[in-house]
């Protein structure tokens, strides 16, 4: 249960002193729900404002409080603003400006011979000195606005003054909090409490960033604890020691064309030394698109197949699963095991044909989404879990994975999303990670070019069409704006097909029906459509050598991350391949600047670092898809600074400092819920 101390917090905003249901509203297109989401709410910039007697010429530019009287009252036409003349007190003009207002208001507000307290950035007009509407208060009235004031990000209905007020109040409902971080490392910092802190990031004053470095070590600190407690709640469990006899590993590597890469070999050797104890593996297996990593995760699902357990794959997508299941299929034909495909679309006596066949152990490797880890799926004895495109999923997710089997399964994920690896520890900080470097032989290198010449491109498709070749056109989708981003697909698809044939452009976007979405792709991939359409359902996975060219139109509204993605689509066979990066006509200097790099790089890790450094770490990981929020405090930067630090002190106190049970661990379980690390806090509940 929530620690007692932090449900003043976590009360809802309807409780604070005037929310009533409109504001609650409000409030929450901000995502503000509780009175703790507004004590994370930070100002993003301050006022600082002057307060003076008279105003002049070098104050321009500069937010005041300055004492005026109107001595006139100008009514302006219909579309002019209302214009009051004001003197201060040397005998200095200022125009007060004022739009929507009438002149009955000004009487009222500001009658004339009667000074006021007014408040604004004072700016020059042609040779006059003016302040446009200002806010006006009464001298004697309430207390004029603190000189420093923070703003805060608003939404319609909230002023400024109200969201500091409403922050105020929910300050005032931070408890002090016994001290969670290491004492030494609190020494070296010289941070202050987390109360303090957090209220310091608020005011915006000169040790703000000591502040803010607090609470983003803060938040490191919960992530880097539920990860720990992830791990040591999963290795804790006795799983089973898979050992291979090399039954179907041998053939199979036999009838492979090709040898292994040096990087594969290394990381297998990696993956059964995991999977010949008895402690369950939780790996993540990184590498870029196109370094053979299913071959590695087929490999690792045959070892448990030869130790006579159960394997399953699971994938983000449908297109993606079906694709695995082909690959796979093709793989091991001849090998004596079977490979079935269950998606969430299996309905009626086939799902139950084959769920029965699963946990009758007649079935050896499951591939599919979600749907394989439903309730209604019963595995005879799984022994491993190959998760790929990892970064997709949560680590709520990964947890309810790995409770479905009775004894815990293996778990191997795969990423070809290059994560930075502070990043890596703040994501997959509970998994001990691998990673394929190289890529097998042959490749030729793709070449990107950046062009805004639309016609130019177009006209290259069709020459690219006419001689045979098969091209991927990805028009963007940015969430929000998906109807006006899927009309562009389809727009582009009714262009080309005008174009190229009507029989040879296909169309994929995430609005189709999955069976509609797929016949496509087959059909794509069968070489029956020369120019697949498509948003970025592609990014991920989708295997079809003869295609060499891609285009992406708008690149510059991609990350680059998904750029790469993108472009790992093609390059996969041996022919000569091109990505063309087609840009809009008015770019700014870092859009221009990262299409450069796309241009100078096929380096995931690089590209990776710079999506990092431009974008944040939710656009890269794709945390949005998989639900998961990112942090308050802990921008890249931060993570980068702070993460090591977190994680050596997150062991400490679990290995060392008597684990949450002694002092220390006890303040630090108030963390985990402070931050809401709903893993770690699961484990808490559990354990
Ligand atoms: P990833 O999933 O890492 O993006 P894939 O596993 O899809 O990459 O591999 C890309 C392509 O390379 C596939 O067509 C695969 O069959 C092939 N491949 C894998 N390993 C090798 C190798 N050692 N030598 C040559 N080709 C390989
Ligand atoms: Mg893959």
């Amino acid at each position: 249960m929530r620690p007692a101390i932090l449900n003043p917090l976590f009360a809802e905003v309807a409780a604070l002193k005037g929310v009533g249901s409109a504001q609650v509203r409000q409030l929450a297109r901000l995502k503000i729900s509780r009175a703790l989401d507004l004590a994370f709410h930070l100002p993003t910039m301050v006022i600082d404002r002057l307060a003076v007697d008279r105003v002049d010429e070098s104050l321009v530019g500069r937010p005041i409080v300055v004492p005026l009287t109107p001595a006139r009252h100008d009514r302006g036409g219909p579309r002019s603003p209302l214009r009051v003349a004001a003197v201060d007190r040397g005998g200095q003009w200022v125009d007060l400006t004022f739009f929507g207002q009438t002149a009955n208001w000004a009487q009222t507000k500001l009658p004339i011979g009667v000074e006021k307290r007014v408040i604004g950035k004072l700016d020059r007009y042609g040779q006059k000195l003016q302040i446009a509407h200002p806010e006006v208060l009464a001298m004697d009235g309430p207390t004029p606005p603190p000189l420093r004031e923070p703003v805060y990000p608003l939404t319609e209905g909230i002023t400024n003054r109200r969201m500091s007020q409403l922050v105020a109040e929910a300050l005032g409902r931070v408890p002090a909090l016994a001290e969670w971080i290491e004492p030494s490392v609190i020494e070296r910092q010289g941070w202050a409490p987390f109360a303090d802190s957090l209220k310091a990031a608020h005011r915006m004053e000169g040790a703000r960033n000591a502040s803010l470095d607090r609470l983003a070590y803060d938040e490191l600190l919960a992530n880097q604890l539920a990860l720990l407690l992830v791990r040591a709640d999963t290795r804790a469990r006795r799983g089973r020691a898979l050992a291979g006899t090399g039954r179907l590993v041998q053939p199979l590597m036999a009838s492979l064309p090709w040898a292994l890469t040096n990087a594969q070999n290394r990381v297998i050797g990696e993956i059964s030394g995991d999977m010949a104890q008895a402690q369950p593996m939780l790996r993540l297996l990184q590498g870029d698109v196109g370094s053979g990593k299913t071959l590695v995760g087929l490999i690792a699902m045959l070892t448990a197949v030869e130790a006579g357990t159960q394997a399953a794959l699971l994938a983000p997508t449908e297109i993606l699963a079906r694709q695995h299941h082909a690959t796979l299929t093709k793989l091991a034909a001849g090998l004596p095991v079977r490979i079935e495909l269950l998606t969430g679309r299996d309905k009626g006596k086939a799902r139950e044909a084959l769920l029965a066949d699963l946990a009758a152990g007649r079935i050896d490797i499951l591939v599919g989404t979600h749907a394989i880890f439903q309730e209604a799926v019963e595995y005879h004895d799984l022994g491993l879990v190959v998760v790929d495109e990892q970064h997709r999923f949560g680590v709520a997710q990964r947890l309810l994975l790995a409770n479905k089997a009775r004894v815990p399964p293996h778990v191997l994920a795969m990423t070809a999303t290059p994560i930075p690896r502070s990043l890596a520890l703040t994501r997959f900080g509970e998994m001990d990670q691998s990673q394929i470097d190289e890529r097998p032989p042959g490749r030729q290198p793709i070449e990107t070019r950046v062009t805004a010449r639309f016609e130019d491109v177009a006209a290259g498709l069709a020459r690219h069409v006419e001689g045979g070749g098969q091209a991927y056109w990805v028009c963007p989708l940015v969430d929000g704006t998906e109807d006006e981003d899927e009309a562009a697909a389809t727009t582009r698809a009714a262009f080309l097909k005008v174009r190229l044939g009507e029989g040879k452009v296909g169309l994929a976007h995430g609005k189709m029906k999955g069976p509609d979405k797929d016949a496509v792709m087959a059909d794509f991939a069968a070489g029956r459509l020369a120019v697949l359409v498509a948003t970025t359902v592609i990014e991920v996975g989708v295997d079809v050598p003869n295609a060499t060219l891609m285009i992406i139109e708008a690149a510059e509204r991609f990350g680059l991350a998904q750029l790469h993605q993108l472009r790992g689509r093609v390059g996969r066979g041996s022919g000569h391949s091109v990505c063309l990066l087609l840009r809009g006509e008015e770019l700014s200097e870092t859009a221009r600047s990262r299409l450069k790099l796309m241009r100078e790089t096929n380096d995931g890790f690089r590209i990776a670092e710079e999506d990092l450094r431009l974008r944040g770490a939710g656009e890269i990981l794709g945390t949005r898809q998989s639900g998961e929020e990112a942090f308050h405090f802990a921008d890249p930067e931060r993570v980068q600074t702070y993460v090591t630090m977190a994680r050596d002190d997150a062991r400490l106190l679990l290995d060392r400092d008597g684990g949450l049970d002694g002092a220390r661990g006890q303040a630090a379980r108030v963390l985990l819920y402070l931050f809401e690390r709903d893993a770690g806090v699961a484990l808490l509940r559990s354990g």
